[in-house]
């Protein structure tokens, strides 16, 4: 962290700024120039916040050097992480499938879907329980009775399950029956959940909030890494822009960026990027030429009764089309669909 000072900042406030970080066991390096005087500290600076910094009146301005995450830093870790979804390696060269529901509907719903999806090829069964909706007048999930019914579709199909956590309270059922837990992008920055998911066994599945840059996600992520739980998927679903005419806009620079930043694992949501079924295959293919390790896509037996993102939804039959497509380039690309 680099510290400049005011022009004209008397040696004795010099000194005394020096002082301040020599006792909180940093190493400082003094540098006199022309117009001001620069302070480099070196030691780990994670904690010390910027604008506290700031507030001091010779302190002109505080620039970090190195970025305040460290345990998703590709530079501590260089190595790419293979996170293990019940026997489902995502990252390094697989390339993971998941797919299903927005919601889970019924029993008959999520059980035709999930055998629909493994026979396509999918490795993890994806629905939503708890579903955060914009409005409060939108079908809000099933809830633990869903769960339950999804769980009966692992039972019939072997397939692991990925579902939403939204509070705190099912962190335990989830860290029983749940095989990969969604943290969705309205919940990206609700700090308390991550730290809670971080106390958990599963991985998490952390999907980038509507707005948030690359490193604030990473921040997230960290929160979660910090608590102990390393097991972190990082999910690119589409951001906010300019554009109205899709749902959002699949930032495809987000997946080579962030993977020369973390060792993590990144994903695309191609159904909720988009918002239309027939941006799903470009957006895929897009995907995965930029380097993704998976997709979650939505995938429903009628998409037009949907009770939630039918707009969106691939039936089985197309589904299995992108497939077919996925898989030539996963293969050119170098990885292996995980079956
Ligand atoms: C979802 O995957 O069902 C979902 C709600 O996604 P997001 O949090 O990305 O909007
Ligand atoms: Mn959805």
């Amino acid at each position: 962290m680099v510290v400049i000072l005011k022009p004209g900042t008397p040696q004795n406030d010099v000194r005394k700024m020096v002082a301040f970080f020599e006792a909180k066991s940093f190493k400082v390096g003094v540098t006199v120039g022309v117009d001001c005087t620069i302070l480099g500290l070196v030691g780990d600076t994670t904690a010390l916040d910027i604008h506290k910094i700031e507030q001091f009146d010779v302190v002109e301005r505080v620039t970090r050097i190195s970025e305040p995450y460290k345990k998703a830093n590709r530079k501590f870790h260089p190595e790419d992480t293979v996170v293990d979804v019940s026997g489902v390696p995502v990252g390094g060269g697989s390339f993971a499938v998941m797919a299903g529901p927005c919601s889970i509907e019924s029993g008959e719903q999520i059980t035709a879907i999930a055998r629909d999806v493994q026979s396509a090829g999918a490795a993890i069964l994806r629905g939503g329980a708890f579903k955060p909706r914009s409005s409060p007048y939108s079908f809000q999930g099933m809830g633990l009775p869903g769960l339950k019914l999804m769980l009966e579709a692992k039972a019939e199909t072997g397939l692991p399950i990925v579902t939403e956590l939204v509070s705190p309270e099912y962190c335990e059922i989830f860290d029983e029956k749940v095989d990969l837990v969604q943290i969705g992008a309205r919940n990206m920055q609700n700090f308390e959940l991550l730290k809670e998911a971080g106390k958990m066994s599963k991985p998490i599945l952390l999907k980038r909030g509507l707005s948030a840059t690359y490193e604030e996600w990473l921040m997230s992520a960290e929160y979660i890494m910090n608590e102990g739980n390393q097991n972190v998927i990082l999910c690119e679903r589409g951001i906010r822009t300019t554009e109205t005419y899709t749902r959002n806009t699949l930032d495809v620079s987000a997946i080579p960026c962030i993977k020369r930043m973390s060792h993590l694992p990144v994903i695309i949501d191609p159904s909720h990027s988009g918002g239309y079924s027939y941006l799903v295959e470009p957006l895929t293919l897009a995907g995965i030429a930029a380097g993704a390790d998976g997709i979650i896509v939505e995938v429903h037996n009628d998409p037009l009764h949907a009770k939630c993102d039918g707009q969106q939804s691939l039936t089985p039959e197309q589904f299995g089309d992108l497939m077919g497509k996925a898989e030539k380039l996963v293969d050119f690309m170098g990885k292996t669909i995980v079956k």
